[in-house]
C-alpha cells in the first residue's frame, strides 16, 4: 500500500475526503493539464460543481486569462486528480468478479454491478 504524503493543508484534506466519498461521480474529471468549462463536465460531476470549487478541487483559470472578461474556465487540481486516479485504480480490485465494487442485491443470490450492470451469482463473489 502506498504511504500518504503529509504535505496537504486542511483545505486539501477536505478535498481529498470529498473525492474519497464521491469519486464514482468524478471519474470523468479532466486531467490537470486540460482546461474546461462547467458545460464540458458530465452530469455526475456537474451536480457537485459548487462543492468541487469550494474545496479547491476545481481551480479557476480566470486569473491566467488576459483582459477583464471573467472567463469561467477551470482545471482540476493536480493532487486531487491523482487521488481520484488512485481511487479509480483501486476499483479494479473490487470484490465482484467483474472487478467492480458497488452492487445492488437482486435477491435469489444475484448481485448486480452498479458500474457495468453485469449480474453475478453470490457464490462467485469474493468474501473478505
Ligand atoms: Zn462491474
Amino acid at each position: 500500500m502506498s504511504v500518504e504524503s503529509n504535505d496537504t493543508g486542511s483545505t486539501q484534506t477536505g478535498a481529498l475526503r470529498f473525492i474519497d466519498a464521491n469519486w464514482h461521480d468524478l471519474r470523468s474529471l479532466p486531467e490537470p493539464t486540460e482546461t474546461f468549462r462547467h458545460s464540458d463536465l458530465d452530469p455526475d460531476a456537474q451536480q457537485h460543481f459548487k462543492k468541487l470549487v469550494a474545496r479547491g478541487i476545481l481551480v479557476s483559470e480566470e486569473n491566467r486569462t488576459a483582459g477583464t472578461r471573467k472567463a469561467a474556465i477551470w482545471s482540476t487540481n493536480e493532487r486531487c486528480y491523482e487521488r481520484l486516479q488512485k481511487r479509480l485504480d483501486e476499483e479494479e480490485d473490487g470484490f465482484l468478479p467483474c472487478g467492480h465494487d458497488p452492487f445492488k442485491n437482486l435477491g435469489d443470490g444475484l448481485l448486480k454491478c452498479k458500474r457495468c450492470g453485469k449480474e453475478h451469482d453470490k457464490e462467485a463473489v469474493r468474501c473478505d
